[in-house]
């Protein structure tokens, strides 16, 4: 394993497209640091989605690197139909109408069609919708039954099926489309590691997805993606029903206000975190590299607050989905975050002190970190079934790095979104031998080149290897002294 991968604690999540669908350019993403892949539902088929996943476990392996799978649910979003000639150019002032009924092919400079055949019922004047990430603004005049007519507040260029959002929320439409319950299902037959929502309102829709996931027999964590007004409004239950949130800065920002995403983003990441939940960081992370060899510098300093802030994932989209620079995009992201870690704020913890622990292997994770950042330990080595002792212990900023071992690879693929841990695979250890156990986890260790003999480690396991939720148990021991520890 490179550098490049072990010293990095923020995890890369990179989305596949056209740009990066090669064997060949998989396999240099996942030697670059790709930690997880999104597998975005909004385009292509099952089939692409399927071979995509094929070849990123195959490189995966072959580099022997553990790289989790994100499909990405399309959800309600709505779009505009298409132009008859492509696209048309919306002057300030001009008239303009949406309209329900239109043919999908029919726009002009007048008119479009619509995706979401409710919404002339769920607006109303003066409404603010707004086109193409903000580049269209619309002002509602009046909806006369299919059609809602509107004045351009901000004109310009707009073309084919572009994204459509009601300024303060409050669209009706499900969070799950007739299509997401069908790509449910796809998302089991592949084994997606995480499942991302899309436009969730509460945490009933949270629920449901994952309902349907399980029911199609999938194992994937939940991701809600927090991107309408609403889900601001009920965010701790949102949290709370999810496995992992993402901040979906790209319709967040349309629906609440751009101004308004720095603040959202800390808040997110220090509730998401105080809740024992993993928080993803996304869109136009890296926009200007789509087209660009390097960021500008206002895009290092956006990845490197979201470190400082605290994210667990940093996200890619179109940067290398369909951007000239996939490979080159993630090993910028890389180098950005590394050193961001590096600040001291990155690696103190005040967490939880002042808390009670409410099961004892959460217990044992929190005296791990607390005694891992008090103490000169080189590493930790978390042998888990579920991966919840490495969640816990990932909670606490800190710049020790956490292996988290687990002879399940679900549980590692999981892993791989947690800030500070390492999944490595590790071999299922007969009749409970612990120091059998200990001896490996330390092999494993060197064998990652992080410790050498006279290091001190942090091991923590339950007594009956293979229970999950069962850690109770943790050691200090120092390498090279291994063999003569009886357990
Ligand atoms: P999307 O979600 O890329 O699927 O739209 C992320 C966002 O809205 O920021
Ligand atoms: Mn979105």
């Amino acid at each position: 394993m490179s550098d490049n991968v072990v010293l990095r604690r923020t995890k890369i999540l990179a989305t596949l497209g056209p740009a990066s669908e090669s064997e060949e350019i998989i396999d240099s993403l996942v030697k670059a640091g790709v930690d997880v892949v999104r597998l975005n539902f909004s385009h292509g088929s099952p089939e692409e989605h399927k071979q995509r996943a094929d070849r990123v476990r195959a490189a995966a392996k072959a580099n022997n690197r553990t790289v989790g799978v994100l499909v990405d649910l399309q959800g309600p979003k709505i779009r505009t139909e298409r132009f008859a000639d492509g696209k048309v150019k919306l002057k300030v002032g001009a008239e303009f109408c949406l309209d329900a009924g239109l043919g999908k092919n029919d726009g002009d400079k007048t008119q479009v069609g619509i995706t979401y055949k409710a919404l002339p019922q769920d607006v109303k004047e003066n409404d603010v919708l707004v086109l193409d990430d903000g580049r269209i603004v619309l002002r509602v005049t009046s909806v006369e039954g299919n059609r809602i007519h509107t004045t351009v507040v901000v004109g310009g260029k707009l073309s084919d099926n572009k994204g459509i959002n009601l300024k303060g929320g409050g669209l009706s439409a499900e969070a799950l489309t007739e299509k997401d319950r069908k790509d449910i299902k796809v998302a089991a037959e592949i084994e997606a590691d995480f499942l991302a929502i899309s436009f969730p309102r509460n945490a009933a829709d949270v629920k449901l997805a994952r309902t349907l996931l399980r029911d199609a027999g999938g194992h994937g964590a939940i991701v809600s993606k927090v991107e309408r007004a609403e889900a601001m409004e009920n965010i701790e239950s949102i949290i709370d029903a999810s496995d992992v949130i993402m901040i979906a800065r790209g319709d967040l920002g349309v629906e609440i206000g751009d101004d308004q995403l720095p603040a959202v983003q800390k808040r997110l990441i220090k509730l998401a975190r105080r809740m024992n939940r993993v928080v993803i960081t996304a869109t136009q992370m890296m926009e200007s590299m789509i087209s660009n060899p390097i960021p500008t510098r206002a895009e290092v300093f956006d990845v490197a607050n979201a470190v400082l802030d605290g994210t667990d994932a940093v996200m890619l989209s179109a940067e290398t989905a369909a951007g000239e620079y996939p490979v080159e995009t993630v090993c910028a992201m890389a180098r950005i975050c590394r050193n961001a870690e590096q600040q001291l704020d990155a690696m103190r913890s005040q967490h939880r002190m002042n808390q009670m622990f409410e099961r004892v292997d959460e217990a044992i994770a929190m005296a791990t970190m607390y005694t891992a950042n008090h103490l000169n330990v080189r590493a930790i080595a978390a042998l888990t079934e579920s991966g919840s002792t490495a969640l816990w212990m990932s909670r606490i900023s800190s710049g020790i790095p956490i292996y988290s071992l687990s002879t399940h690879q679900r549980t590692n693929r999981k892993v791989s979104m947690y800030r500070g841990v390492t999944p490595v695979d590790f071999p299922v250890i007969e009749e409970n031998n612990h120091a059998a156990a200990n001896q490996i986890a330390i092999d494993v260790l060197l064998n990652e080149g992080v410790v050498t003999d006279g290091d001190l480690v942090i091991i923590t396991k339950g007594d009956l290897m293979g229970t999950g939720g069962g850690t109770n148990a943790m050691k200090i021991v120092k390498v090279g002294d291994m063999p003569k520890l009886a357990d």
